[in-house]
């Protein structure tokens, strides 16, 4: 009998154990399932309501003009949001861009009806950069047509064209030259930031623009280049869309050469001295690319160095056609788990140092490589061709978004140090850390008056008011930090920096707003970003073109 009782608590508590360990296999498996699935749909979480406390939302006019039936219209009303997802901003309407005709109309019709205009492109900018509220959107996705010139070695693209889609163009003999760290981003978006990427020696995207065509809001379109307009050309790259339209652009092209790849682990603080010696000098990687680890104990402490240094001798023909990246799913697991504390950043660390080489793709043949032996080949375009699906998810409580900072050479070190500081005392997970070499730049609105490190930095939050709150803290004291350091923050991104913020990292802001109501003196083209610093440039309203 005690016995039986015995084996029936001993089976009952059996049948519990097995019961809960079932519940959290299920659940975990459920979890994992949530962190590595691809998002059903662009997330639209919201929005951050307001810039140093001025409010973002703006009242719909009492009377909205009908929508031109001439205008191929994706949406008549609705909302649009960007790569945050929390910049959820109605608009009046937006038109898919496929024809120069199309934007001539356009904007003769905003003229007519007091509209104004944005131009959005694949929205992973982050702050109303490229859209307002009620305003006439043109999406430039679809105006994306792109040639060819082997001989003159050049693209002629229209501004909706990604990176991607040239790449795929250009390959297998010819590559870009300049452009991001990944090849999601339209030319027109990258243009109107000034992106800039692995390259070292190109430089930013500037560097490589023949010419471009652009539309100003009168619907003149004018050629421009560092020589032809050059001071328009000044202020359309890098200038957020707030100049004109860019219909095209003819861009540098570069040999799709061969690199071998290697890697390195070096302390954060010997980067200085390892791209003085290894990096920069002739003969040096021909791409780079620096990873600082985000585990706790390591934090921005260890980075990994990927080279692709140039070798000769490979036929173009034995290229292999592109790849698309893969193990997306098992990618993204890794991410997302790294937002669920110490545990699985120290693993993600371990995968990054410890296992991914030995995953590497080495896409062109080694015997196509002579005397290469057992080194990984690469050509140009495979590790410029990666469109990191894995770092879009359908978590819908939280969001990831980008910094970017840049700081004089000199001061890299000191600023790593304090950045360390502030990443600690704010505590939001740091998904991925990395280094760029940014050169001098030569715009109107310029990020980089000399040459700079910059620390990239891609911070989960919630998308929550509290999310907000801490995400805006963060932000505001990094770029302190920046500012301390003589460096300056990058402009595509939230837009949660204070005035003096602002006009001490862009002391050309008021020259360039004046300039920009020079050439577009009824303001055409907005955008939510526009608004907000325009309202923080100038003590007093903005005053009329000088
Ligand atoms: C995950 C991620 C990684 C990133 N990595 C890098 C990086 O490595 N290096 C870097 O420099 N930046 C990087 N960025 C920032 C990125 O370069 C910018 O946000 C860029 O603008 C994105 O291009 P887009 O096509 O999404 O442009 P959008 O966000 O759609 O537009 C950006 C701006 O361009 C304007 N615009 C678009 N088309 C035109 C046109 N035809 N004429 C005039 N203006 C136009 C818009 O009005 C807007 O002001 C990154 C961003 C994210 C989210």
């Amino acid at each position: 009998m005690v016995e039986g009782r015995g084996r029936f608590r001993l089976s009952r508590r059996l049948l519990l154990g097995g019961a809960v360990a079932l519940g959290g296999l299920a659940w975990s498996g459920v979890t994992l399932a949530r962190l590595a699935r691809s998002p059903a749909a662009p997330k639209s979480l919201g929005r951050v309501a307001d810039a140093d406390g001025m409010a973002l939302a703006l009242d719909a006019p009492a009377t909205l003009p009908p929508h031109d039936p001439d205008l191929p219209w994706l949406a008549k009303g609705g909302d649009m949001n960007d790569a945050s997802a929390l910049s959820r901003t109605p608009v009046y309407g937006v038109v898919g861009v496929t024809e120069e005709a199309h934007v001539a109309r356009a904007l003769a019709f905003a003229r007519e009806n007091g509209l104004q205009v944005s131009m959005s492109a694949v929205r992973h900018s982050m702050g109303g950069q490229a859209f307002d509220d009620h305003a006439l959107v043109l999406d430039m996705t679809g105006f994306d047509r792109i040639a060819v010139d082997e001989a003159a070695r050049t693209v002629t693209v229209q501004p909706g064209a990604t990176w991607h889609r040239i790449q795929n163009a250009l390959h297998p003999r010819l590559a870009v030259k300049a452009m991001q760290s990944s090849d999601i981003f339209s030319v027109g978006g990258s243009i109107s930031v000034n992106a800039h990427g692995m390259d070292h020696r190109a430089g930013s995207v500037a560097g490589t623009i023949r010419s471009m065509r652009v539309m100003l809001a009168d619907g003149t379109v004018l050629t421009v280049s560092r020589t032809e307009n050059a001071d328009l050309f000044r202020h359309v790259v890098g200038g957020y869309g707030l100049f004109g339209v860019v219909l095209s652009a003819t861009l540098d092209v570069t040999d799709n050469a061969v690199y071998r790849t290697s890697r390195a682990i070096i302390r954060s603080e010997a980067f200085p001295a390892t791209f003085a010696r290894e990096i920069d000098p002739e003969g040096g990687p021909a791409l780079f690319y620096g990873h600082l680890s985000t585990a706790p104990g390591n934090f921005l402490d260890d980075m990994i160095v990927y080279r692709y240094d140039a070798v000769d001798g490979v036929p173009a023909e034995t290229i292999p056609p592109l790849a698309e990246p893969g193990s997306v799913g098992l990618k993204r697991l890794i991410l997302n788990l790294a937002k669920h504390g110490d545990l699985f950043q120290r693993f993600k660390w371990f995968a990054e140092s410890r296992l991914e080489h030995a995953f590497e793709a080495c896409t062109v043949p080694r015997t196509a490589a002579m005397g290469e032996g057992e080194a990984c080949l690469v050509s140009r375009n495979d590790p410029m061709h990666d469109s990191v699906p894995y770092l879009f998810n359908d978590l819908q409580d939280e969001t990831d978004v980008l910094h970017e900072y840049f700081v004089p050479r000199a001061a890299y070190d000191a600023f790593i140090a304090g950045a360390r500081d502030v990443l600690a005392r704010h505590d939001l997970p740091v998904l991925n850390a990395s280094v760029r070499v940014v050169h001098q730049e030569d715009i109107a609105l310029n990020y980089a008056p000399e040459p700079a490190f910059s620390l990239v930095l891609y911070i989960n939050q919630r998308a929550d008011a509290e999310g907000t709150r801490r995400m805006r803290a963060l932000t505001r004291d990094m770029i302190d930090l920046a500012l301390k350091h003589g460096g300056r923050f990058f402009l595509p991104y939230q837009l949660h920096f204070t005035t003096a913020q602002l006009r001490a990292s862009y002391p050309e802001l008021p020259v360039f707003l004046r300039s920009k109501l020079a050439y577009d003196p009824g303001e055409l083209f907005t955008s939510t970003f526009y608004r907000a610093v325009k309202a923080m440039a100038f003590d007093a309203p903005l005053p009329g073109p000088a």
